[in-house]
């Protein structure tokens, strides 16, 4: 990865400051749970940034905020430069859902078990208005279910989901997404369901419908092996917050923040799916509700001094690639809260 090719790659999509809160309590005794964190990234065409954490660190509730699935409190999402956001209050989404796709963990809780794999794909083309008449539309199916390996496509039109396997369902689920021509794919832990033998062509499909599309992805996934492998940069979550963002590889060979460190070393766990093994200290979640000020990673971390308690470190730069927000590294350059690109050589 190199300055070059940030400076000739603008960003297709930003989040700025990105804040969610949930209500939770009884009306009388209201209080917030705080699931998104003055949340920043940047995505570019053509390339895949992954958005890393544990279970409930609020990686899938950023991904549906993007997706217009659900409402944040408070921040931007610029696309192609254009506040969304401010965009939704004028009535002019359309396009954006077209152009902003999301894929799902659970193929197949994504698509009606009802419908026939053609209708999931003859839809979106309609809505869209990207094909007219049974002929074409019909002719375009075919040509999205071999776009994704499906192949000969007669051979799985006619199907109900309940007939494929996980990874030919994952691989409609590509195949309705690519109907509308998507720009933005939020991939929301796309092959945790999937047998392991079938993880990596699913991998390998995002892979060429990024090449051949020019697709830009942000790559949701508790498994820091598959980030290295596709993607070019990874930002860590924790408790609503972003706490680390690296080139991948450099992520993986220099881990700086100690809730990475701790993903990287973790086992899986078998009993827990996407659970990390617990560690000497115990387990111990994050306090989302009304959290208290500092690193909300303080009562997990090994290295935890006073002013972690009370102080949010800002973000500091290691190097052109690589930053982190902890106190072992500086108490940083800017403080939580300003927008910031994932890489230094990203503004
Ligand atoms: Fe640990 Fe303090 Fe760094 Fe948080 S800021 S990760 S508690 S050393």
């Amino acid at each position: 990865m190199t300055e070059q090719s940030h400076a000739a790659d603008p960003p297709i999509l930003e989040v700025r400051d990105l804040q969610k809160f949930f209500p939770v309590g009884t009306m009388f005794a209201r209080r917030n749970l705080r699931a998104l964190h003055h949340v920043s990234f940047t995505l570019r065409r053509g390339k895949v940034l992954a958005l890393v954490g544990e279970s409930g660190s609020g990686k899938s509730t950023a991904a549906r905020c993007v997706a217009r699935l659900i409402e944040p409190s408070a921040g931007q999402i610029l696309f192609k430069g254009k506040d969304m956001l401010a965009e939704e209050r004028r009535g002019a989404s359309l396009q954006y859902r077209g152009d902003v796709q999301m894929i799902f963990q659970d193929p197949f809780g994504s698509l009606n078990p009802v419908k026939s794999i053609a209708h999931h794909l003859a839809r979106p083309l309609r809505i869209h208005k990207k094909s007219s008449g049974t002929k074409e539309t019909a002719e375009r199916v075919d040509q999205l279910l071999e776009s994704v390996g499906l192949a000969p496509a007669r051979q799985f039109s006619d199907k109900y989901p309940y007939e494929l396997s996980g990874g030919q369902r994952q691989r409609v689920s590509f195949a309705r997404a690519l109907a509308v021509e998507p720009e933005v794919v939020l991939a929301d832990e796309p092959i945790s369901m999937l047998d392991v033998s079938i993880r990596m062509g699913i991998l390998n499909l995002m892979e060429r419908l990024k090449d051949e599309h020019g697709i830009a992805y942000l790559y949701i996934t508790h498994d820091l092996a598959s980030a290295r492998y596709f993607a070019d940069e990874t930002i860590v979550m924790y408790a609503g917050q972003i706490v680390e963002g690296a080139a991948s590889e450099e992520l993986i060979q220099h881990p700086a923040h100690p809730y990475t460190q701790r993903l990287l070393d973790a086992v899986p766990d078998p009993k827990a799916e996407h659970g990390f093994k617990q560690g000497a200290g115990g387990w111990q979640p994050p306090i989302l509700v009304d959290p208290p000020p500092g690193c909300p990673f303080a009562d997990r971390c090994p290295h935890a001094m006073p002013v972690c308690r009370e102080i949010m470190p800002g973000r500091t730069t290691l190097n052109a690639v690589h930053w982190v927000r902890c106190h072992l590294h500086g108490s940083g350059e800017s403080s939580p809260g300003l927008s910031e690109p994932n890489l230094p050589l990203s503004a």
